[in-house]
């Protein structure tokens, strides 16, 4: 199953694919993790990234398209995946309607997490990651047990560079502007399911898997 996870920044897009991936055995490739990642080895598409994402603003499709064909490419994927944080805008989605096709797949499902904007200026602002295992947590709402610790791994946690007040009112900007056409481009194709994003962690999950139609495999 191939399935694409919309959303602002601050939905719980990275939260929910992750958990809901482990459920169901599919790949969980975020683009933002992708750039962070690079961006900590140092290489040219890392620091290329840099530029934009300190901004808030999107890194060029030319780039981002590339980066996620490769991976798309990798073996963990021929089970499915969930794309979370891509397609972020109308080009990306046409690139990929376009090439997925070539290797006899297709996008099933598109599952857009929605939360009000007040939600996700909170949330955001209380936002941190594990720096090993990228579990996000939330200092109110869902605390790591051990301060600053991740739960999973014992991996530090730290808080984005991005997630600054100035850098946040940036990437919901662009998120109204550039990817929430995306709403209306998968409504169109029948794909599109909409899940309430504010609530517990576990209600959210078991809406998503509900939306997608899926029993979850026991773990
Ligand atoms: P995220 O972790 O999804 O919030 O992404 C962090 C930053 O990475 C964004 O603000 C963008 O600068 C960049 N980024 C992530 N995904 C994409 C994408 N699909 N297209 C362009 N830029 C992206």
């Amino acid at each position: 199953m191939y399935v694409v996870f919309l959303g602002a920044p601050g939905a719980g897009k990275g939260t929910q694919a992750g958990v809901v991936a482990e459920k169901l055995k599919l790949a969980h490739v975020a683009t933002g993790d992708l750039f962070r990642a690079a961006l900590k080895q140092g290489t040219p598409l890392g620091l290329e990234a840099k530029k934009f994402m300190e901004k808030g603003t999107l890194v060029p499709d030319e780039i981002t398209i590339k980066m996620v064909m490769e991976r798309l490419a990798a073996p963990d994927i021929k089970n499915g995946v969930i794309l979370d944080g891509f397609p972020r805008n109308t080009e990306q989605a046409k690139a990929l309607d376009a090439a997925l096709p070539k290797t006899g797949k297709k996008i099933d499902k598109v599952v857009y997490i929605k939360v009000s904007e007040p939600e996700l200026i909170k949330r955001l602002a209380g936002r941190w990651i594990c720096r090993d295992c990228q579990t996000p947590y939330h200092e109110i709402d869902n605390p790591s047990k051990v301060k600053g610790k991740c739960d999973k791994c014992g991996g530090q946690l730290y808080q984005r560079a991005d997630d600054t007040v100035e850098t946040v009112k940036n990437r919901l900007k662009v998120f109204f502007a550039e990817t929430a056409p995306l709403i209306e481009y998968y409504t169109k194709t029948g794909k599109l399911v909409e899940v309430n994003g504010e609530g517990t962690v576990d209600s959210i999950t078991k809406s998503i898997i509900k939306a997608l139609g899926d029993k979850p495999t026991q773990k």
